[in-house]
């Protein structure tokens, strides 16, 4: 149990009425059931308890009363669904199929338990879950009703399910699904059947599912002493009481409590696929969620868990009226879609290996319906033409597992004027740019670990990544290779939906707005810490060109001694420069401009004229590693004849055709010619981190936002040899400037107070620190 949850706990207001902590969607719905009287299960004959008003009953009441409308299709619309029979172990089930009407097939297809403790309940009850998963996840989904007990007891329902899913890997074509992306999906006693099932079909070597998803599951019923069994003993519409009736008429013999298919926790979960599980908190079952992210967890399973608050036992059918449930139903989906869209081999995971820990999305706590919006302010474009204005927004308010941060300071980087006037033809306006981003932590989500309101924190180029991949597995985030690859800062996906594998959008967004504003709100995992003594202004360049730099320094492995040349002596070469000389190497920087020679010698490197003949002569094959980061299309050959045999010359500033390679040159020394896109989260953690020890740092000028367009311009004309950090105190709706919090003289993290930019407008990074 995290002391999260045990926070959680200690807010609960008296056990007896449990409805006291439920939020305010949530106790509408109880108040319903209350109205609808019905009888307790625990006291009921099995008849009876078949009959009694559900919680699906209580959320049609509140609509009801809403005035709304009822009808299934109604609630989710844009789904089809058709009854049918299919095989079961001992005969035929009735099974309900969800289709998305508008659909590219074949879609994958999640097999789908019902709850109601293996005695209650069938398909009919749970419409709205399954009804909601067809469409969250974007899959066909097939619901069964599972033989119940007493009259069919355990493990009647296990083989069932084990025989629907059975049938359907071998009938998904029919279906106009797509045998090879299966998942398993149930709820409560469904979510064991889901998870068990999983199990034998390892066992059995049938297609795996890539996913499965277990909310609010039975992971065992052996011990009802847990810490849940205990504050959530007389919760609605579940209580201790009721499972224990349930496992009463489940069961032949109390022993079958010890079998690995009821009891989860024991079960060899080793070589599963991803496990999502989502609990409700006040909820007996919520403890067996937690030992069961456990037990899947020590099997090198990988499993995300979401504890939603101010909710019960069956919120997540209740989207229609419960804003919480609407939110687990979107993760499940998400979680399902990323399950699907990822390559088949990638979904069966072995032990991930030995990483920082960004990966993946770690269990967290649901902020249920205080999710919301939040009122942002930055500087867009709207067309390719016209540059920057102030732009009103809303953000997605901090999820569980997120940061909001208050941006301090934002870097100029070219990719964001290249990004503004569409030069890659590929911008979604509004373009609100800026990935060289640094500020305060003013809000965190419930599951936060990495980060503390007041924190200095710094986000680069990407704000997520599909986590599942392999690159992503091993810490090359930048190197996504998920259906939509990363998520960048600002303007979406790597890889817009349109040109993604099925019209995939994991990320659920087309656009993303970057650090030219006020305010940013992004997964803990995707920040980076600032040192202390690293200046906030100076750190935001480093996240975005001191990556893009340090990463092939630290893939090629430069070491000290190494004779390193650097190709151009913009941003990304001052960066590249300082770095490599702190790596202890020879650094000689190429570049077109001869008053720069000097600058050169300032950084300890000698500079040479790309059009000195003599010394290009001179300094033939006598390089260990070559980085170009001039930002347009060059001719690297007079360059490939520098390196020495078997080493490689990087282009990391043109993302373009560019022009030929001699290969006899590469193949006559076996040279390499290889580029590199920024940083992952490891290498900019890093940079920072080398950047802090060794006092070094980009040269900037910090200008107020207004100067933002005059600012562009000189970059796109060459005129300036340093960074142009945005000052984002700057950024107010009035254009009066607020005091920024190091003016306020909160130097605790950034060590010493900015100097305001009027005072010292150009700070040159290697020399302040
Ligand atoms: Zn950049
Ligand atoms: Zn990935």
């Amino acid at each position: 149990m995290t002391s999260i949850v045990r926070d959680i706990i200690n807010t609960l207001h008296g056990q007896g009425d449990t409805s006291h902590s439920a939020d305010t969607d949530m106790r509408e719905v109880l108040e319903h059931l209350k109205k609808l009287a019905p009888r307790a299960i625990e006291d009921s004959t099995v008849p009876q308890a078949r009959t009694q008003p559900t919680p699906a009953d209580a959320v049609l009441s509140v609509l009801r009363a809403r005035g709304g409308d009822t009808a299934p299709a109604a609630l989710v619309p844009g789904i089809s669904s058709s009854d049918r029979l299919i095989p079961g172990a001992a005969g035929e089930l009735p099974a309900r199929i969800y289709a998305p009407q508008q659909a590219e097939s074949p879609l994958p297809v999640i097999v789908y338990f019902h709850g109601g403790g293996w005695v209650i309940a069938n398909k009919e009850v749970y419409d709205a879950s399954a009804r909601g998963l067809a469409k969250a996840a974007h899959a066909i989904v097939v619901s069964v009703d599972y033989r119940r007990a007493p009259e069919a007891k355990f493990p009647a329902a296990w083989d069932d399910a084990l025989a629907s899913y059975r049938w359907v890997a071998a009938n998904a074509g029919a279906l106009q699904g797509d045998p090879t992306r299966l998942a398993l999906a149930g709820e409560s006693a469904g979510g064991n059947l889901a998870l068990a099932t999983a199990i034998a079909v390892r066992d059995e070597g049938l297609t795996a599912p890539r996913a499965v998803l277990a909310v609010y599951p039975v992971a065992q019923t052996g011990n009802m002493d847990t810490e849940s069994y205990d504050d959530s003993r007389d919760a609605l519409p579940l209580n201790k009481a009721m499972i224990g009736w349930f496992v009463d008429k489940l069961l032949e013999r109390p022993a079958q409590k010890s079998d690995t298919r009821l009891d989860l926790i024991n079960a060899d979960l080793a070589g599963l696929p991803p496990v999502t599980i989502i609990n409700a908190e006040i909820d007996p079952l919520r403890s067996d969620g937690d030992m069961l992210e456990t037990a899947l967890r020590e099997a090198g399973v990988t499993v995300d868990r979401k504890l939603y608050r101010g909710v019960t036992h069956e919120f997540f059918g209740m989207s229609a009226v419960v804003a919480t449930a609407r939110e687990a139903m979107q993760f499940a989906g998400s979680q399902l879609r990323r399950a699907f869209h990822g390559d088949a081999a990638s979904a069966v995971t072995a032990p991930r290996k030995a990483f920082r820990g960004a990966l993946p999305r770690k269990s967290g706590v649901g902020q249920g319906a205080s999710v919301g919006k939040i009122p942002a302010l930055g500087y867009a474009a709207k067309h390719s033409f016209g540059g920057l204005k102030p732009f009103e927004f809303e953000r997605d308010a901090a999820r569980a597992d997120e940061i909001e941060i208050a941006v301090l300071y934002c870097g100029v980087c070219h990719s964001d004027i290249h990004q503004v006037r569409n030069e890659w033809s590929n911008t979604v306006y509004p373009c609100v740019p800026g990935h060289e981003v640094v500020g305060r932590v003013t809000r965190i989500g419930a599951a936060v670990s990495r980060h503390a309101v007041g924190d200095i924190v710094g986000v680069g180029c990407m704000i997520d990544s599909c986590r599942h991949c392999d690159p992503c597995q091993s810490g090359d985030e930048n190197y996504c290779e998920g259906p939509n690859s990363w998520l960048a800062t600002y303007n979406g996906p790597m890889v817009p939906a349109a040109k993604a594998p099925n019209q995939s959008n994991m990320y659920e967004r087309d656009n993303t707005f970057g650090g030219y504003s006020n305010v940013l709100v992004v997964s803990e995992d995707f920040a980076l810490k600032i040192p202390p003594r690293l200046k906030p202004e100076l750190a935001a360049p480093i996240v975005c060109a001191g990556a893009t730099t340090y990463s092939p320094l630290k893939h090629w492995g430069v070491k000290p001694g190494d004779r390193v040349g650097i190709v151009g002596f913009g941003g990304l070469g001052d960066m590249a420069a300082k770095l490599a000389v702190a790596m202890g190497a020879t650094v000689t920087i190429f570049t077109r401009t001869a008053e720069k020679l000097d600058e050169a010698a300032r950084l300890g490197a000698k500079g040479v004229l790309e059009d000195d003949t003599d010394a290009f002569a001179a300094l033939q094959s006598s390089f260990d590693f070559i980085l170009s980061t001039v930002p347009e299309k060059h001719d690297v050959n007079p360059y490939v004849r520098l390196l020495k045999k078997d080493k490689t010359l990087c282009v990391v500033g043109a993302l373009e055709m560019m022009s030929g390679v001699d290969n006899q040159q590469v193949a006559f020394h076996r040279r390499n010619v290889a580029g590199s896109l920024i940083g992952s989260l490891e290498d900019t953690q890093e940079v920072l981190d080398l950047c802090a020890l060794h006092g070094i740092g980009p040269d900037i000028e910090i200008i107020d936002i207004d100067a933002i367009n005059q600012a562009f311009k000189k970059v796109e004309d060459g005129a300036v040899r340093f960074r142009y950090v945005i000052d984002m105190a700057s950024l107010t709706a009035d254009g009066r400037r607020t005091t920024t919090e190091a003016d306020a003289g909160n130097t605790d993290a950034a060590g010493t107070p900015a100097e305001s930019s009027e005072a010292e407008p150009i700070i040159e990074g290697a020399l302040l620190l």
